[in-house]
């Protein structure tokens, strides 16, 4: 028998009270240990998904007004941030939002809470294991961090939950491309050497489809296309419209 996928989204509609409809009839699958990344441009619907997923489009009168959420098992689709972090889904948010006056190590005790002092140490330990950059910056107050090492102690501090599933909310966004490298090739470890399932939603299709394994295309709400990441790459359309040749 194939286990159930982590994560399950069936037939997803979302409504926003002013009665648009962000989201139609979506339905996609995240199987445990793998790469699953959700893309799209600008107001296609992707943080609406995700908000779905994480329990947090009450917070702006968004309601899953038809189908189903799932994870691990248990249905979310109305349920809050709290029991889902609970239950092992932790998000990385666009724009990372750290603790600015706080430090690296304080930001990233934050993300640990409920943990033994040795549990801790051993925590921050593999994350400045996978993000040796931390290590230096330690002690620094975390505003005043340049870019990509925000978003490498929001990646971090997410991992200090030891999450069963993580997702990624455009981890690129505003990045240099030599960041973006870095914090991509850092995932590409959490995957390989801690067999974590990620959930990615990007803008920056060719990064996202480097590492992936499966990929959904979403537009106006819908999911237009969605394919494994190898024929996805190789898809007329998809390097037309989306990779940016033709
Ligand atoms: P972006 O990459 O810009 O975040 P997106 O793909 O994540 O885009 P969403 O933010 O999910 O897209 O937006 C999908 C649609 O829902 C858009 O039409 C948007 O205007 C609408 N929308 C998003 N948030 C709200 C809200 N809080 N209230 C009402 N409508 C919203």
């Amino acid at each position: 028998r194939i286990a159930p996928p982590l994560l399950e989204i069936r037939n997803a509609q979302i409504i926003y009270d002013n009665a648009v409809e962000a989201v139609r009839d979506v339905s996609l699958s995240v199987p445990e240990g793998s790469v699953v990344a959700l893309l799209g441009s600008n107001g296609a619907g992707k943080s609406t998904l995700l908000k779905a997923v994480t329990g947090t489009l009450h917070l702006e009168e968004g309601v899953l007004t038809k189908g189903s959420v799932h994870f691990a098992g248990e249905d979310i689709g109305h349920a809050r941030t709290e029991r889902i972090v609970g239950n092992g889904m932790v998000l990385v948010p666009e724009g990372r939002r750290l603790f600015a006056n706080l430090t690296v190590d304080e930001n990233l005790t934050m993300g640990a809470h409920l943990k033994s002092t040795a549990e801790m140490k051993r925590l921050k330990q593999m994350v400045m294991e996978l993000f040796p950059r931390l290590a230096e910056r330690r002690s620094q107050i975390s505003g005043y961090l340049s870019g990509g090492e925000q978003q490498m102690v929001a990646v971090g501090r997410a991992l200090m939950a030891e999450p069963r599933l993580l997702a990624l909310d455009e981890p690129s966004l505003g990045l240099a491309p030599l960041i973006i490298d870095s914090i991509y090739q850092t995932i590409g470890r959490m995957r390989r050497e801690m067999n974590m399932t990620i959930f990615l939603v990007e803008q920056n299709a060719s990064r996202a489809m480097e590492i992936a394994d499966y990929v959904y295309i979403m537009e106006n709400g819908r999911i237009v296309l969605d394919g494994p990441a190898e024929k996805m790459r190789t898809n007329l359309d998809v390097q037309e419209y989306y990779l940016g040749f033709s």
